[in-house]
């Protein structure tokens, strides 16, 4: 038997229409490339998404099922097209500004982009490429300056497409499964691959994101989104916010630790986002020079890769500021856990709790998560037994975009991450490796992960990044490469294998320690491991 409630699909327009009706009131406030400040409310977002909308379709040609890419610093702009574009029945396609020219024109040419929203500032790098774009018939610049030019062929300024349309325009009916949003995943491993978001899985996602047991966002909250919008739709952020009801500031290309801090004093910012790369700068900046006046910042979100446990206790004891873990990908819209401990870890030590909350954490509603031996039997609960983490659920990917990718699902329709896991018996994921990342010694698996984190806790040690490097006897053994906090500073060896015997038993400690400037980072900020074991492979780290 049918339920007898409403089919009301669950679409990004009903989202803006709740934000403009729940929050008109609340806050976008932008520091764009040029250093300006722009600041307009919800209520405006609305009226200005609908000209949007208007220029989408009457101008541009923009039909439904048509991909747009946009090619963007997080802005008000960003934010319109988030919503005018899956409106109008379109699919924003988000295209990361940091991959090299190769990866950024198969992407465009595999998504078959109509047009491509630009900002003035990026205009260069796809000028150098644009003549082997084969779908692309225009470009819309964004954040122009006056004496602006360009050698891009067909292109009209942002303002001039929106300015003059009508404020009126009536959704045109969306199912809820119909895609709205598209990312490629940065593929450290090949090309990048293609996912496709739904209106559905967009709305649940954001939905769950401001729940107390995941980002525990409300109406109460100045958020700094830091996440980019070129990357995993910024995590989902400028829709859960009008859920929310959330202020949302957005920092465009300002992203030095000095203008970040500088933004989230000037718009008394109480939580924000970010991948680790950015906290450890903000963090040593800090440290530098502490703030004149304590920040209004309580939290902050952080994932893409480890959240340290060192970093954790850094901000809390220097600073007060308490970093949340929380674990996703490109595949799974991107959240799915978070690290938040409970009312029974309140008599705990702090540095239990700072073990617990290093951990990727439970997953959300809607997500289930599994770890799967070699053997291929899901292995116990126990926090011990590693595998494989495989998920499933409302917005976890079924198929990559024009091609199925079987080898990343299961039989049973399990999508597999490509993480080595255990979970523990609370429910706390916690992730030791990639899958290609693990190091297999003697038979035995060491993470790779774990040394990470037990290395950056040593005093001298700024980052660090362990590879896998070819044994004759043990099959693999650990490299690790290390950046020092002071670069005139020394730090032997055997100091640095004495202070790993405290947490790890001998086979698992590195033998071969090599001191680098910087750990090579891909273009969404991560440790470059297919970087560092070319490098290695070439004869460049020694
Ligand atoms: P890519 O793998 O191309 O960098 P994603 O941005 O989708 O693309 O990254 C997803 C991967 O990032 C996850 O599979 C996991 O390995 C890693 N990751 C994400 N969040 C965390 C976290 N909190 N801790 C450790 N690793 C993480």
């Amino acid at each position: 038997m049918e339920g007898l409630m409403m089919d009301y699909p669950l679409t990004t327009n009903t989202i803006l229409e709740y934000g403009n009706s729940a929050f008109p009131h609340k806050k976008l406030i932008s520091h764009l490339p040029d250093g300006t400040r722009h600041e307009y409310t919800y209520g405006d977002l609305y009226k200005r998404t609908k000209q949007l909308a208007n220029a989408l379709t009457k101008k541009l040609g923009i039909n439904k099922g048509d991909i747009v890419g946009t090619f963007a610093w997080n802005h008000y702009q960003h934010v319109e097209l988030y919503y005018a574009i899956p409106g109008v029945g379109a699919v924003c396609h988000t295209i990361n500004i940091r991959l090299s020219p190769q990866q950024t024109e198969f992407i465009i040419n595999h998504s078959e982009d109509k047009v491509i929203f630009i900002d003035a500032s990026l205009v260069p790098l796809l000028e150098k490429i644009s003549a082997k774009f084969e779908t692309v018939e225009k470009f819309i610049i964004i954040n122009a300056p006056e004496n602006f030019t360009t050698t891009l062929n067909n292109t009209i300024h942002y303002e001039d497409l929106v300015s003059d349309q009508s404020e009126i325009y009536e959704w045109p009916g969306l199912k809820e499964n119909e895609a709205c949003g598209m990312c490629y995943r940065s593929g450290t491993t090949g090309m990048p691959k293609g996912v496709l978001y739904s209106h559905r899985s967009t709305y649940l996602h954001a939905l769950t994101i401001q729940s107390p047991n995941a980002g525990n966002y409300s109406n109460a909250d100045t958020i700094l989104l830091i996440v980019p919008q070129f990357h995993v739709m910024a995590w989902g952020f400028p829709y859960m916010c009008l859920l929310s009801g959330s202020n949302m500031v957005m920092p465009s290309s300002n992203l030095n630790p000095q203008a970040l801090i500088k933004i989230m004093e000037t718009e008394t910012v109480n939580k924000a986002n970010g991948v680790p790369t950015i906290w450890m700068g903000i963090y040593d900046e800090m440290k530098r020079n502490p703030p004149k006046e304590k920040l209004a910042l309580k939290e902050y979100l952080v994932g893409g890769s480890a959240l340290t446990e060192s970093l954790i206790e850094g901000f809390e004891k220097d600073f007060g500021i308490e970093g949340v873990q929380a674990w996703g990908m490109t595949e799974t819209s991107p959240l799915g856990t978070a690290s938040r401990l409970q009312p029974e870890h309140k008599g705990l030590p702090n540095d239990e709790k700072i073990r617990i909350r290093a951990k990727q954490g439970i997953e959300f509603p809607g997500i289930e998560m599994r770890i799967v031996g070699e053997d291929g039997s899901v292995a116990p609960r126990d926090g011990k037994t590693m595998g494989e983490l495989q998920v499933r659920g409302v917005w976890v990917i079924r198929s990559y975009f024009k091609t199925l990718n079987r080898e990343n699902f299961t039989e049973d329709g399990w999508f597999r991450t490509g993480d080595v896991s255990t979970i523990d018996a609370d429910g706390y994921m916690t992730i030791t490796d990639r899958t290609k990342d693990l190091i297999k010694s003697g038979g035995e698996w060491i993470s790779s992960v774990s040394l990470e984190s037990a290395l950056m806790a040593h005093p001298k040690i700024k980052e660090a990044a362990v590879i896998a490097i070819p044994d004759t006897k043990w099959s693999e053994r650990p490299l690790a490469t290390i950046v020092l906090a002071d670069k005139e500073d020394t730090v032997s060896e055997e100091e640095l294998k004495q202070f790993l015997s405290l947490n790890f038993v001998s086979y698992q400690i590195p033998d071969r320690y090599v001191f680098i400037d910087q750990v090579p980072r891909t273009s969404v900020g991560k440790f470059d491991k297919k970087e560092i074991r070319r490098l290695f492979s070439e004869g460049e780290l020694s």
